[in-house]
Parts: structure tokens; sequence; C-alpha cells
């Protein structure tokens, strides 16, 4: 039994937090801090320049007039009763891999949560997939993430086929998108355009479209190690 916090992207009404929040409560002590309306695409972005409210929804579950970076921020220094053991955001309705993680709220609540030193869990599904197929998934990295000494940032990605063939340990690939800005005419433009999969193998994105769930370890330290050291050498001094 542990206290574990869940956010998402999604918003409160979304059915995959819901899903997951059942899921978990059967055996853990589970808080729910979720933004109010849907977040997708907020990133980590966090709200400075009005106050966010926090409303009940329930025992032990409350929305946030804010992203989910606020999410996590606020459940960890204002409400929950002692500090998480795990924070998972999720489930997602709708992949984050590859470049997606710079953009994903999803992976934002989750990041939030390592940069506090919580160990965390990104979770998505396929768009349109029903969520219980993550679940089992979902208990196993759960296990995992509770027994590890340090605090992991993982991203775990479920997919459309079925059975899921199983799990595959994978680095972040690479999606790039076709007309991501839609002229509508006049001054109005729509941002979003069709996803164009790279299957390199050893990525999520290859593990996907191979039938497997893709779990991928993120760190925080945005750093180019392989350039400090040239750098380094060319222009310090
Ligand atoms: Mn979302």
């Amino acid at each position: 039994m542990a206290l574990i916090l869940l956010t998402n992207d999604d918003g409160i009404r979304a059915e995959g937090l819901w899903a997951l929040e059942q899921h978990l409560s059967r055996h853990h002590e589970v808080w729910v801090v979720a933004p109010e309306t849907e977040m997708s695409g907020a990133s980590h972005s966090i709200t400075l320049h009005r106050p966010v409210t926090l409303k009940p929804y329930g025992p032990r579950k409350f929305s946030l007039s804010g992203t989910p970076a606020d999410c996590v921020l606020v459940a960890l220094h204002a409400v929950l009763p002692d500090r998480p053991r795990a924070v998972i955001s999720g489930i997602n309705a709708g992949f984050n891999v590859g470049e997606d993680v710079f953009y994903s709220g999803t992976v934002a609540g989750a990041r939030e949560a390592a940069l506090l030193g919580v160990p965390a869990l990104a979770v998505s599904v396929a768009p349109g997939a029903d969520f219980q197929a993550a679940l089992p998934f979902v208990d196993r990295v759960l296990d995992l993430l509770l027994r590890e000494h340090r605090p992991l940032l993982l991203n775990l990605n479920l997919p459309q086929h079925r059975p899921v063939r199983g799990l595959k340990v994978v680095r972040l690939g690479n999606r790039s998108y076709v007309d991501p800005v839609h002229n509508q005419g006049g001054n109005r433009f729509v941002i979003g355009g069709t996803a164009q999969w790279q299957q390199d193998e050893g990525t999520d994105l290859w593990a996907l479209s191979q039938g497997y769930a893709a779990l991928t370890p993120l760190i925080v330290d945005l750093t180019s190690h392989e350039d400090l050291e040239r750098l380094r050498r060319s222009l310090s001094g």
C-alpha cells in the first residue's frame, strides 16, 4: 500500500484517469489532482500570473484550474498528507512518443514529479484504444518504480495491437508531422498535421508498430554532453 498521486493532461473528467484510479485504488492510497479542463499539448508550462483554484471532486480527488505541472506542484506542496511514493500521469488517450515528449502535458506531469525527486511514470495508449490493456503493464512498471533506490522518470505507451505482445524497453524515436500548420484562410491557422513514423529498430515507435508496449526511461538533464567538451575546448578560456 503506497501513497500515489495521479494527474493527467486530458482533464479531470477523462476516462483514462478514472480507469487508472479504480485499478490502483484496490492496492494503494490514491490521490488525484488533475486539470479542470483539457491541457493536452500544454507541455511543462506553469501558471504564474493568476491564482489557480483547487476544487474537491470526491474523497482524495481534486481538480485544479491549471496545467499538469501546476497540479503536481500544488499536490505535493499543499494537498497530499505526505510525500507520494510515485506520481503517475495519464492514462492519455493518444501516444506520447518520440518528439511528442516535448509537447506532452502527460509527460510533463510526470517530469515535474521527477524534478521534485519523486519516481514518476507517464502512460499513454493508442488513439481510440481501450485503457484496460494498459493496466497490467502499469502494475509491472509501478512495482519496479517502487523498488528502485533512485527516482526514475518513465514513459510508457501501449500499442493498438491486441493482445499486446509484451513489453520492450526502448529509446525515443522520431515522429515528424507533415503540414503542421494549416492555413484556414485569412489569418487563421490550425496547428497539427499528420504524424509520420520512423520505425528504427530499438525505438518506441518501432516497438509500438510491432504490437509491443514501449517503455522509455527519460532524464531531465538536457545538456549535450557530447558538445560540452568540444565547446569547452574551443571557446573556454
Ligand atoms: Mn492528452
